[in-house]
């Protein structure tokens, strides 16, 4: 398209957005546009035709009736953690703003805006003794993380944050505003539990929340043994569900602000929160540090949930393992020396693997262990290959182009069949998003 034109089919979308919404239109060389175009990732650059800033739910419908009409994409970005597709082109539609919490301490639940981050929910929950299926940082949105599956430290207990939604309001690529629970659109409201931001725009989510209060939750490090991983593999399968682990293999740097005994070396850190009896925590660790050798560093207490910061390890290789044999912890030890990659083993199941009956189509649920490593190489994956499923988990992919490596084969072909039914155009496109091949038979979804 020529300059001329695209600059006519600019001034009329925006001036079409700006008489639509009450919420903010910000166009290209505005300093606002500037700041709010970019997510966190810092290596996209997108170009957005126009940024809206949306104040409500009308905003958000005129958002997407605007964007279809002008035939342009429309992107949906909360805090811009999650977002790995440049919206180029496109109108990027801000919920940042729509930030509200409602919570019903007597039946447990939370309903709250599509701009809310967990730290307001952890924030409004914890004076009722409740708490959220948070993740690791509170800065993260709650919907991107839920519609994403979401895996936080109370998961082995609860299960994923997809399967505590209860209600979800969305708004569909026809500018329906529908809300869906398990009587109501099933087939919609089970995709939203897990299969990303594909299928519409959520503009209000209600989930449960859990009596939760204090956890025993930290770190302790352990001098680098294969053994040590081997052991955790055994140790991990037998443990209660109110009690999450991870080990993560890395290199401490040299500076000073770490403990001397850590510095400038390789070690093991356990993860470790449990949300069980505070007084029980180290005697169901104790025959993992009986044969992980001396405590290097103890950073185990008990606190508030909602102050917990678990830290994450950025999830540049990720993979599902059923088991960890000698050769896997091998394999995984010489990445890490030849790389300085961290290696984090985490330990999935309890709740997880046993969600009941139609639950959501986050995760690889039967699989134990996920492998994830920060800074893998080129052959990372070939050499891993043996020891994997193969599998992801959407919250963790970056590459939009492996959406469909983070569902079984049976709930992708679920999902498949709920895209072609409320999104046939696949006008939610930048994202996570199956989509169905041309001949992949049609059936009803609800
Ligand atoms: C520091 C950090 C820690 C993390 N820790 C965890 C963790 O412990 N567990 C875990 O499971 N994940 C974790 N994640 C991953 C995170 O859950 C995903 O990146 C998630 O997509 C972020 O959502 P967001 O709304 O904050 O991001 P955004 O970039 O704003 O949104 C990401 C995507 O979510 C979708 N989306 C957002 N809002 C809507 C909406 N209203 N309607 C429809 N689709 C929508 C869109 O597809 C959008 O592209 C972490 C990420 C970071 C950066």
């Amino acid at each position: 398209m020529n300059r001329i034109a695209t600059n006519a089919r600019q001034s009329t979308l925006d001036g079409d957005l700006r008489r639509r919404v009450t919420g903010t239109v910000h166009t290209p060389g505005s300093a606002a546009y500037e700041a709010l175009r970019r997510p966190l990732r810092a290596d996209l650059d997108p170009r957005p035709s126009v940024v809206v800033e949306a104040a409500n739910v009308a905003d958000i419908r005129s958002s997407l009736l605007a964007a279809r009409q002008h035939g342009v994409p429309l992107a949906v970005q909360a805090t811009g953690h999650g977002t790995h597709v440049a919206a180029d082109d496109a109108v990027l539609l801000k919920t940042t703003g729509m930030t509200s919490v409602l919570v019903d301490p007597a039946r447990r639940i939370a309903r709250v805006g599509p701009g809310t981050r967990w730290s307001e929910v952890l924030t409004a929950a914890a004076p009722f003794g409740l708490a959220p299926l948070s993740g690791s940082s509170p800065t993260v949105g709650v919907t991107g993380y839920t519609l994403g599956g979401g895996v936080g430290w109370l998961a082995r207990r609860f299960g994923f944050a997809s399967d505590s939604v209860v209600r979800a309001q969305v708004l569909t690529a026809d500018g329906r505003l529908l809300t869906t629970g398990p009587d109501q659109y099933p087939d919609l409201f089970w995709a939203l539990r897990g299969g990303g931001g594909g299928f519409g725009i959520v503009t209000s989510l209600e989930f449960q929340l859990y009596p939760v209060d204090q956890v025993t939750a930290g770190f302790l490090y352990v001098p680098l043994s294969g053994e040590t991983i081997a052991c955790y593999e055994t140790w991990a399968s037998t443990l209660p569900d109110e009690l999450s682990t991870a080990l993560v293999v890395r290199r401490m740097p040299a500076t000073d602000d770490v403990p001397a005994a850590l510095r400038d070396r390789s070690v093991i850190m356990l993860k470790v929160l449990h949300s069980g009896d505070p007084a029980q925590t180290r005697c169901l660790l104790a025959p993992m540090l009986a044969a992980a050798g001396p405590v290097l560093h103890d950073e185990l207490r008990v606190l508030p949930y909602a102050q917990a910061a678990m830290g994450g390890t950025a999830a540049r290789h990720l993979d599902f393992f059923p088991a960890l044999p000698s050769a896997a912890i091998d394999e995984l030890l010489a990445v890490h020396h030849a790389t300085g990659s961290t290696v984090e083993i985490r330990h999935w199941g309890g709740a997880m693997a046993d969600p009941g009956p139609d639950a959501g189509p986050a995760g690889h649920r039967e699989a134990p262990f996920s492998v994830i490593l920060d800074t893998p190489q080129p052959d990372t994956a070939a050499r891993l290959a043996a020891y994997g499923i193969g599998g992801t988990f959407l919250n963790f992919l970056a590459d939009t182009g492996r959406t469909a490596t983070a569902f079984s084969a049976e709930n992708l072909r679920r999902l498949r069949d709920v895209k072609r039914f409320y999104d046939p155009e696949n006008f939610f496109r930048l994202g996570h998003t199956v989509t169905a091949p041309a001949d992949h038979p049609l059936r009803r979804a609800a």
